[in-house]
């Protein structure tokens, strides 16, 4: 009987959790002797904006290829919608880090995003009227309507980070996981990415981004995730995104004048 009660005390943490878009529980990855990411839980809130933010190597882009089984944990459980990542791999979206990507190959921008349609397609599944419909509809929202037809070899970076993101938009996910989508490009790109991402979380969607600017925090984000291989805080800007944590997170790393520029910004 206590043994029941007890259990029953803690069903509403439990089903809390399982609402959760991305649980991770005691996460541990290392490719080699020392970890990249030790003992991590991390509970993104569903229908809001994280930022994953930390120096670099902190474990930032190892976070997102261990939640989407991209790189084996040592030890740890990933959940997504509270169910096991093979069976919701289909609800997820994944922009990486900008690769130095070798585009010799010539393809469209159109055929960059119906990728994002192949699980509607299947592997031989015939490009109909209606998907390329969807795809230039993606392409409106990052404002890339226009280039549908160019090589994507041809396109400056932020306009390839564009169709990117239109192809995350073409499948349709429910949470979008981003890696540093704002680096190195240019200005209209980021506006046009931050409103998209923006009109995502309207929609009820959950979207995570590994961010590099500490100055825009403020503006984008809902919630931050803070990491030095270890986690350093979590929880809403307002609350985990403070001189202290930012200390913890950065050591010596966060440069004077990058302190200086963010007092201002959380004054
Ligand atoms: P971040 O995205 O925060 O800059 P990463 O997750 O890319 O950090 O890397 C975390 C640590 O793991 C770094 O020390 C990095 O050098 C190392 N690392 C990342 N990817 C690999 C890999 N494929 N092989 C070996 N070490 C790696
Ligand atoms: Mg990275």
């Amino acid at each position: 009987m206590l043994e029941l009660a007890s259990n029953l005390g803690q069903a509403p943490k439990a089903e809390d959790l399982s609402k959760s878009p991305l649980s991770i529980r005691g996460l541990t990855v290392s490719y080699g002797q020392k970890p990249a990411v030790f003992s991590v839980d991390m509970t993104v809130e569903a229908g809001k904006m994280t930022a994953i933010i930390g120096p670099n190597g902190a474990g930032k882009s190892t976070m997102l290829k261990a939640a989407l089984g991209i790189v084996p944990p040592v030890s740890g459980q990933v959940q997504v919608f509270g169910r096991s990542l093979d069976e919701q791999r289909a609800r997820i979206a994944y922009v990486p880090q900008r690769a130095s990507v070798d585009w010799d190959f010539p393809t469209r921008v159109i055929d960059v995003v119906l990728m994002g349609l192949y699980r509607e397609l299947g592997l031989m599944g015939r490009v109909r009227a209606k998907h390329r419909a969807t795809a230039m509809d993606c392409l409106a929202r990052v404002g890339m309507g226009d280039f549908a037809d160019r090589q994507i070899g041809q396109l400056s970076g932020g306009q390839q980070q564009r169709v990117f993101l239109a192809r995350s938009l073409a499948q349709g996910a429910d949470l979008y996981l981003l890696d540093e989508p704002f680096a190195g490009v240019d200005a209209a790109t980021e506006k046009a990415i931050i409103s998209v991402l923006k009109s995502l979380r309207e929609a009820g969607k959950t979207v995570v981004v590994v961010h590099h600017d500490l100055a825009t925090v403020n503006d984008y984000f809902d919630n931050v995730f803070l990491i030095n291989t270890r986690k350093v805080a979590e929880g809403p800007v307002a609350e985990a995104f403070t001189a202290e944590t930012l200390q913890n997170a950065y050591g010596g790393r966060l440069a004077t004048a990058q302190v200086d520029q963010l007092a201002k910004a959380l004054a």
